[in-house]
């Protein structure tokens, strides 16, 4: 089911900028610039339509209210709820230790200067609906914001069927601290939290995962709003040699390509034997997944097994392709983690899989895909935050400075500059 590709072959497919993919098409991209205009001129009118549309919600109730977010918790079970909350521990605490102060890197009598963090107001949070609901998506997206100290967040994310959001997501949102929810999705909702509505306010920045029209939606905001980043589909690369268990390697590649038809499954692996094993693995346990339909198209069509001379070659692979999600599967994997350069977030040893670290243990699950590890990095505090630097300079240190100052502007051949040093010290 998986097809198996030489070095070559891998790069060729799956590492070329020539073949490379994209986050989505230009047929996408056209059908979004009209809905997203329509929403900037008709603002919540085009926006009951287009939910109603893809959503098949046509009230205009969008908000979730207190009364229904407090109902949703009796309707999610009590292992759910104590799961989300562990949960949530778990990545506060991993993200607390992102948050830095402002900071002064020069104080002297004459001069001073630093760096002020200062959260943005308002954070605007797309937690994907389509296909299934994420509650995980939520911890991840709005406690970083919490704890960077944006004062208002507000979550969008689409009804599936019926006029309700699932209970389970509107839970999430409590323990995460989101202020305000609304049902909406799609390119819709990213022009509405960008640009605002009479119902819907707009947001400082947009973050958090979504599909094609969604990400198309943030590409097209950025600039007017701030975005996270433009994802892709979801991708793990497995390095594994003759101590990786088969077992454990097929079920994690099946993981990932049960997202979506496009997310993508890579095992490199020095063992021919464990591929041989892994082949086998994959069937069996494909054949008992109720989301077997997606994750064959997915493992048939992006997905690869290379056979590699070395684990180090598995490296140089790996850090050409820039995976969201890097698995390193051999022994003594914990020594391998220097050579990794390129990845969205590691995960070390045979018994961390992937999912321990989307749902439950700390950083985060909103990575950078389609290669764009090579120069972002997953969400963190950082991404709610803004950072003005400062300075102050005495009349002596302005003195001091001015004809460096002054010669470096009249090289550029901007006068003004100077006079702006000159007329000060002129008095
Ligand atoms: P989604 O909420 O992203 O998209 C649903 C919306 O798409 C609908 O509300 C609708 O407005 C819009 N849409 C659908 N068809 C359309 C069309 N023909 N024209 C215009 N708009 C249309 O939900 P989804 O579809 O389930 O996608 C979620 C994606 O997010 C999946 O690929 C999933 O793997 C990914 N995901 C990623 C992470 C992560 O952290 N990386 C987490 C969760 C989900």
């Amino acid at each position: 089911m998986i097809p198996t590709y030489t070095v070559r072959q891998f790069k060729d497919t799956f590492i070329s900028t020539k073949t490379k993919k994209q986050p989505f098409d230009d047929k996408v991209l056209q059908t979004v610039k009209n809905i997203m205009e329509d929403i900037r001129t008709r603002g919540d009118e085009a926006l009951q339509e287009y939910t109603e549309k893809f959503d098949g919600y046509s009230g205009d109730k969008w908000e979730v209210t207190k009364e229904e977010r407090k109902a949703a918790w009796k309707e999610v079970s009590p292992e759910v709820i104590e799961s989300l909350e562990r949960a949530a521990a778990n990545i506060k605490s991993f993200h607390s230790k992102q948050l830095q102060q402002s900071r002064i890197m020069e104080m002297t009598d004459d001069i001073i200067s630093g760096q002020l963090y200062r959260p943005i107001e308002r954070a605007g949070i797309y937690v994907p609906g389509g296909k299934a609901s994420y509650p995980s998506t939520v911890l991840m997206n709005a406690i970083p914001a919490n704890l960077a100290g944006v004062q208002e967040i507000i979550m969008v994310t689409p009804v599936r069927g019926g006029d309700s959001i699932p209970p389970v997501l509107s839970v999430a949102a409590d323990i995460a601290g989101v202020n305000k929810i609304y049902k909406l999705g799609g390119s819709q909702a990213v022009a509405a939290l960008a640009y605002g509505t009479d119902k819907i306010p707009s947001v400082d920045k947009i973050v958090g995962p979504g599909n094609a029209y969604v990400a198309a939606a943030k590409s097209l905001v950025f600039g007017d709003v701030g975005i996270d980043m433009i994802a892709g589909p979801s991708e793990v690369a497995i390095i594994a040699d003759e101590t990786a268990n088969s077992t454990f390697i097929a079920a994690d590649l099946i993981a990932q390509a049960e997202h979506d038809e496009r997310a993508r499954s890579f095992l490199f692996t020095t063992s021919k034997e464990l591929i041989d094993e892994t082949l086998v693995e994959l069937e069996k346990q494909c054949s008992e997944l109720p989301r077997k339909d997606i994750a064959e198209v997915s493992l048939t069509n992006e997905g690869a097994i290379v056979l590699v001379d070395s684990v180090e070659e598995a490296f140089a692979l790996v850090n050409a392709l820039a995976p969201e999600h890097l698995e390193i599967q051999v022994e003594n994997a914990l020594q391998h983690l220097s050579k990794v350069k390129n990845a969205g977030s590691v995960f070390i040893g045979h018994y961390t899989p992937e999912a321990v670290g989307d749902y439950f243990a700390g950083p985060n699950h909103v990575l950078p895909t389609v290669g764009t590890a090579r120069f972002s990095s997953g969400l963190s505090v950082d991404d709610f935050v803004k950072k003005t630097t400062y300075l102050y300079y005495s009349e002596k240190a302005l003195r001091n400075a001015a004809p460096y100052v002054e010669t470096l502007a009249t090289k550029e051949e901007l006068d003004g500059h100077a006079r702006a040093v000159k007329v000060r010290l002129e008095l």
